[in-house]
C-alpha cells in the first residue's frame, strides 16, 4: 500500500501524507463509493481510484481503530454522516453497491452505465452494479457495458467517471447513446426504478398494498426467485439474454394481480423437470408440481420482507384450492392458517365418525366430499365450513335415541312395520316426497310426523265400497297395471280415481284398495296383443314351470317388455304357432285317456322327440298323433284345449 500511494504520489506530484484532498466533494445521493473515489481521483490527479484508497487505508491503519467512515470524511473535512451509510456494520466498504444492503452475488463485475444520466450528472450510480439492472428507468434505455469508442468492455480502474478504462481512448462515454429498453419488460423496470428511489406508483396494476413498502432487495428477489425454474430449462441455449428474460417472467407473473401469477404457476406447472437435478422422491404432491418456486417460499433464507411473502404464499394456497385438486388441503402447510378443506380421515376422526359411517354421511348430504383419483387410490377432501356447520349444531351433539325423541323420527325398519310395505316402497315413497327424511350423524331417519299426515290425508279420501266391483290393494296396483305406488297415490289425491278403505288402521297402505277397471283405465298394460309368463302359460295350457322350461330351450321366442326390460313378453301369434307346433305329455295323456309313462314309452324312440327340455317333455304333435293315432282311440281333439282356455277367460 505504501510503495504504491508513493509512486502515485511522486509521480502526480501531490505532498507526502496528505490528510486533505486539494478539490473537494461529499458524495452524491445513489452514488457507489468506488464512483465518488474515481471522481475525487480525476480532480485532484491521481493516477486512479486506488490511490485514494491506499490513502484511507493508511490513515485509519494508523488511527489503529478501523474507523472508516471517519477517514474518508476527514478526507475532504466533512461530516463523518456522509459516509456512514457505506459501512453499515463499521466493517470495510463493498464499494460498488455496499450501501444498497444487497448481497453480493446480485452484482456483476462488469461495469455498466447510462450514458444519458452520465451526461445530466457526471456520477456513478451504486444501482448499475446488480445484475438485472441493464436499463436505466428514467431514460428508457439500455446501459452500455462496451465503449462504443474503442469496443473494448468497460473496466473498473479508470481515470475518470465518463472514460471506459481504456487507456488509449479518448472517448466520452457521456457523448454515446444505448439502445432502446427491450419490449415486455418496460413495467418492471419502471418499478426497480421507483423503489430505488424510494416512491410507489402504479406500473403494476392491482399489486397488494404490501408492495408500497418494499424494498430494493425485496424486488430483486422476487425477480430472482420467480424466474429461476423457468430460467433453468432455457440455459441450453448461450446467447439467451438471462436477466431480460428474469425481467420479462417477472412481469408477467407480477401483472393482472393474481391473475399474473396464477398462469405463471401453471407455466411452471407444464414445464418439464426432466433435464435438472431436482430429487422430488418423497417430496409431496405440490412441491413436485412446483419444484424451486415452493421450496423458495416456505425454506427459503431469502430477505424478502415477510408481508409480501405472506401475499405470494396466500395466493399460492388459493391457486392449489382452484387448480390443483389433489393438493386441496395444502393451505395448512403453506401459509400455516387453517385449510378450507381437510381430509375425509381427519373429518371422520373429529367427527368421531367411523369412516364407513363418514363416507355415508356424504352420500347423503350430511358433509360435502370431494373425491379426487390419484395413481388409482382415491383422496377424498371435505370443506370445513360444512363440517363445522354439521358438528356446530346442536343437534349434532345429541346422542341418537335423544335426537330420535326431539324431532320425532323412526327408522325405515318401524316404518316398513308400520306401512306393511317393503324397503323398496318406502325408498319411493321418500323419492316422491310423500315421506320426510333427516339425516343425523351419516344416518336417515323418517319423520314420523309425515308418514301420519300422509295416511290421514289417504284416509279422508276413501269412499265405501261399492259390491260387485273387483278390487286390487294399492301396494299391488303394479302386477296388474303400469302404475306404481307413488302414481296411485298422486292420481289418488288428485281425485282421478276412487280409493276404497277395508280393514283397521293397522294394516298400514294395504287396507286401500283401488278398483281393477279404474286402474286399468288410467294405467293400461303396456300393449293389449301382448302376455305376460303367466298369461301366456295360461293360454298355451302349461304350468308356469313347463313354460318356463319351453322357452329356456328356444321352442318359443319372446319380446322384452318396454318399460321393463327384465320382463317377458309374448305375442299372441307366436303362441298360437307353438300350440299348433308342440304338445305336451299330459295334454297326449288327456287326449287317449292313458297314462303319461304309456306315451312316453310309444314316442321316446320316434322323431316327434324334442330334446333339450329336461324333465318336461314336449312332443312334435302331428307325428305324435299320427302315431298315436294308430295304436290308441283319440277321445277328442287335441287342439280344443287351448282354444278353450283363451276361451273361459
Ligand atoms: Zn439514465
Ligand atoms: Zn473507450
Amino acid at each position: 500500500m505504501t510503495s504504491f500511494y508513493k509512486a502515485g504520489g511522486e509521480r502526480c506530484g501531490v505532498a507526502a501524507r496528505p490528510r486533505r484532498l486539494v478539490v473537494r466533494a461529499s458524495p452524491e445521493p445513489g452514488e457507489s463509493l468506488w464512483g465518488w473515489a474515481i471522481r475525487l481521483a480525476g480532480t485532484n490527479g491521481y493516477d486512479s481510484a486506488y490511490a485514494i484508497k491506499s490513502l484511507v487505508a493508511r490513515a485509519s491503519l494508523g488511527a489503529g481503530d478501523g474507523n472508516y467512515s471517519g477517514s474518508y470524511a476527514q478526507l475532504i473535512n466533512a461530516s463523518h454522516d456522509d459516509f456512514a451509510r457505506y459501512f453499515p456494520d463499521c466493517r470495510s466498504a463493498f464499494w460498488n453497491g455496499g450501501e444498497l444492503g444487497i448481497p453480493h452475488f446480485y452484482f456483476s463485475p462488469q461495469p455498466k452505465v447510462c450514458p444519458v444520466c452520465l451526461s445530466e450528472k457526471a456520477i456513478l450510480k451504486s444501482v448499475w452494479g446488480l445484475k438485472i439492472w441493464r436499463y436505466c428507468p428514467e431514460h428508457s434505455c439500455e446501459l452500455i457495458s462496451t465503449c462504443p469508442f474503442c469496443a473494448k468492455p468497460l473496466v473498473a480502474n479508470r481515470r475518470g467517471v465518463t472514460h471506459c478504462g481504456n487507456r488509449l481512448c479518448d472517448g466520452n462515454l457521456s457523448e454515446c447513446v444505448g439502445g432502446p429498453t427491450a419490449a415486455g419488460i418496460a413495467r418492471i423496470v419502471g418499478v426497480l426504478g421507483d423503489v430505488a428511489a424510494g416512491r410507489w406508483r402504479e406500473q403494476l396494476s392491482g399489486l397488494p398494498r404490501c408492495f408500497r413498502s418494499a424494498s430494493l432487495l425485496d424486488i430483486v428477489q422476487l425477480i430472482f426467485i420467480l424466474s429461476r425454474p423457468l430460467l433453468r430449462v432455457k440455459n441450453d441455449s448461450p446467447s439467451a439474454d438471462v436477466e431480460r428474460e428474469r425481467l420479462a417472467i417477472t412481469e408477467v407473473a407480477l401483472s393482472d394481480w393474481p391473475a399474473g401469477y396464477h398462469d405463471y404457476l401453471e407455466r411452471v406447472r407444464s414445464t418439464r423437470f426432466a433435464n435438472i437435478k431436482y430429487p422430488t422422491s418423497g417430496k409431496s404432491y405440490i412441491e413436485k408440481e412446483l419444484p424451486f418456486i415452493y421450496r423458495a417460499l416456505l425454506y427459503g433464507h431469502t430477505r424478502i420482507s415477510p408481508e409480501i411473502l405472506r401475499v405470494f404464499k396466500h395466493e399460492l394456497a388459493c391457486y392449489a384450492e382452484t387448480r390443483m385438486p389433489l393438493a386441496l388441503d395444502s393451505r395448512f402447510v403453506i401459509t400455516g392458517e387453517p385449510s378450507r378443506w381437510m381430509t375425509l380421515q381427519r373429518a371422520a376422526r373429529e367427527l368421531g365418525f367411523s369412516r364407513h359411517k363418514a363416507k355415508r354421511a356424504g352420500r347423503e348430504g350430511a358433509i360435502n366430499i370431494v373425491a379426487v383419483p390419484l395413481l388409482g387410490k382415491t383422496r377424498r377432501f371435505v370443506e370445513r365450513d360444512h363440517f363445522k356447520k354439521c358438528t356446530d349444531s346442536r343437534d349434532a351433539q345429541m346422542t341418537e335415541a335423544d335426537y330420535r325423541v326431539a324431532h320425532g323420527l323412526l327408522p325405515a325398519r318401524s316404518v316398513k312395520k308400520l306401512l306393511r310395505v317393503g324397503y323398496p316402497t318406502i325408498a319411493a315413497l321418500i323419492e316422491g316426497g310423500y315421506i320426510k327424511t333427516l339425516p343425523h350423524r351419516g344416518r336417515s331417519w323418517l319423520c314420523a310426523a309425515s308418514i301420519e299426515h300422509l295416511l290421514s290425508r289417504l284416509a279422508e279420501i276413501t269412499i265405501p265400497m261399492k259390491p260387485g266391483c273387483a278390487r286390487v290393494e294399492i301396494c299391488q296396483t303394479s302386477c296388474i297395471s303400469s302404475a306404481k305406488l307413488t302414481d296411485v297415490i298422486e292420481c289418488a289425491l288428485a281425485g282421478k280415481m276412487s280409493l276404497n278403505k277395508k280393514g283397521s288402521a293397522r294394516r298400514g297402505l294395504r287396507r286401500f284398495w283401488v278398483v281393477k277397471d279404474d286402474l286399468r283405465r288410467l294405467f293400461p298394460e303396456v300393449l293389449a296383443d301382448f302376455y305376460t309368463v303367466e298369461q301366456a302359460a295360461q293360454f298355451v295350457g302349461l304350468s308356469g314351470c313347463s313354460f318356463r322350461a319351453v322357452v329356456r330351450g328356444g321352442l318359443l321366442r319372446f319380446t322384452p317388455s318396454p318399460k321393463n326390460r327384465g320382463r317377458r313378453m309374448f305375442t299372441r301369434n307366436e303362441l298360437a304357432a307353438f300350440g299348433r307346433r308342440c304338445v305336451s305329455s299330459a295334454e297326449l295323456a288327456a287326449a287317449y285317456s292313458v297314462t303319461k309313462r304309456k306315451i312316453f314309452m310309444e314316442l321316446s324312440a320316434s322323431s316327434a322327440r324334442i330334446d333339450g327340455l329336461g324333465q318336461f317333455r314336449f312332443w312334435l304333435r302331428g307325428r305324435a298323433t299320427a302315431l298315436l293315432d294308430r295304436k290308441f282311440r283319440r277321445l277328442g281333439s287335441t287342439n280344443s284345449r287351448v282354444v278353450g282356455q283363451r276361451g273361459q277367460k
